[in-house]
């Protein structure tokens, strides 16, 4: 059996954990007490990706899909860089930081600086969804490691996530001294005080905690959530829910949705890196169909059957062709007016399923 690499947060809290240790300080105890190895695959794929970023070892070292993870946070990073005017600055890469009097640290991915100006970058390789950059704890602490390490005082932190379930593949705040130092008395607060610290169930916090099957506050969060990303409670009948219930409860249908898709494009990835990662599943290759002349198959159709026939199966894509012509340089609304006016007599309007959307909130 190979011996576990040595503990470089040397057993004390780190900037990785804070997320889950601000919001729920009493999880530090419980936690202590939950044996077993989490380590996995997802840990060492997120290892090797973070060492090609480092530039320790190669793209081609890793996997097709990996690559391409790898390869999309280089090129957000290089237009960040661009974007904040940080070409040319000091790179620092895969650092660990301690705070002052060593009572936790931090390990940063990235931290581009400038004098006293950084741009501090967190790389996700996973799929789940992190904690949004301005409230993240996790990046809140290694703005004050940074901050009292480098003496910087304004600091863009950056979160790149090519793989996020929002589709949002970065997102960043700026943060100034005064802010980052309150952040540092904050944690330092929590850090004080955990002992008897009461343990509160939340989405972020519980998300990743090691303690989530052995914690009774997680689990009777989880039987008490009512479709706010969980799943729906068990309703009334529909004549006994009043309007604002049904509205109500849509919303939540709604968010489940989401919350639903997300995890299948999430698994789908899973599936696309490691075909064993998701028992009893697997990705079968997708194909599509399509004619590509369509005068020569209308012709072909029309002498098999008839013509009216032909022209009756024969059909252009509204979708894809304000699309086809937005890559030609057109706006989306310049290629809706090109169609109204150079094929308006030819288009006939058919009424179709309507729409589900929110009235928007009136204001007084
Ligand atoms: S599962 Fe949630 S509530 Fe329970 S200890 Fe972990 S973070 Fe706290």
């Amino acid at each position: 059996m190979s011996t576990p690499p040595p503990d470089e947060r040397r057993g004390l809290p780190s900037a990785s954990g804070l997320d889950r240790i601000m919001r729920c300080p009493g999880s530090v105890a419980l936690v202590a007490q939950v044996v077993g190895d989490r380590g996995s695959q997802w840990t060492e794929r997120g290892t090797k990706i973070h060492a090609v970023l480092e530039g320790k070892i190669n793209l081609d070292d890793l996997n097709p899909s990996d690559k391409v993870t790898a390869s999309r946070i280089m090129d957000v990073e290089a237009q960040m860089v661009d974007n904040c005017a940080m070409e040319g600055a000091e790179v620092i890469s895969e650092r660990r930081l301690w705070a002052f009097g060593d009572a936790w640290s931090g390990k940063l991915d990235r931290l581009h600086r400038h004098g006293n100006v950084g741009l501090l970058i967190d790389f996700k390789t996973g799929w789940g969804q992190p904690v949004p950059v301005a409230e993240s704890w996790q990046m809140k602490g290694l703005a004050v490691l940074v901050h009292e390490t480098f003496e910087i005082d304004t600091l863009v932190a950056a979160v790149i996530h090519p793989n996020s379930p929002d589709g949002r593949s970065s997102v960043r705040t700026e943060w100034g001294a005064d802010e980052i130092e309150v952040f540092g008395l904050q944690i330092a607060d929590t850090l004080a005080h955990l002992q008897d610290a009461p343990r509160t169930a939340g989405k972020h916090q519980c998300q990743w905690c090691p303690a989530r099957q052995v914690c009774p506050e997680y689990q009777a969060q989880a039987h008490a959530s009512e479709g706010d990303g969980g799943t729906l409670a068990p309703r009334p009948s529909w004549e006994r829910m009043t309007p604002a219930e049904r509205g109500q409860r849509l919303h939540q249908i709604v968010a489940l949705r989401k919350q639903l898709e997300a995890e299948e494009g999430a698994m789908r990835l899973m599936l696309e890196t490691d075909p064993a990662s998701v028992d009893g599943w697997y990705l079968k290759p997708g194909q599509t169909r399509q004619i590509y002349d369509h005068p020569a198959a209308y012709e072909i159709i029309k002498a098999a059957a008839d013509e009216a026939f032909a022209l009756s199966v024969m059909r252009v894509g509204m979708g894809e062709l304000e699309k086809g012509l937005s890559t030609r340089g057109m706006t989306k609304r310049q290629a809706k007016e090109w169609i109204d006016k150079a094929l308006g007599e030819l288009i006939v309007s058919k009424p179709s399923e309507p729409k589900l959307l929110e009235k928007p909130t009136e204001t007084t």
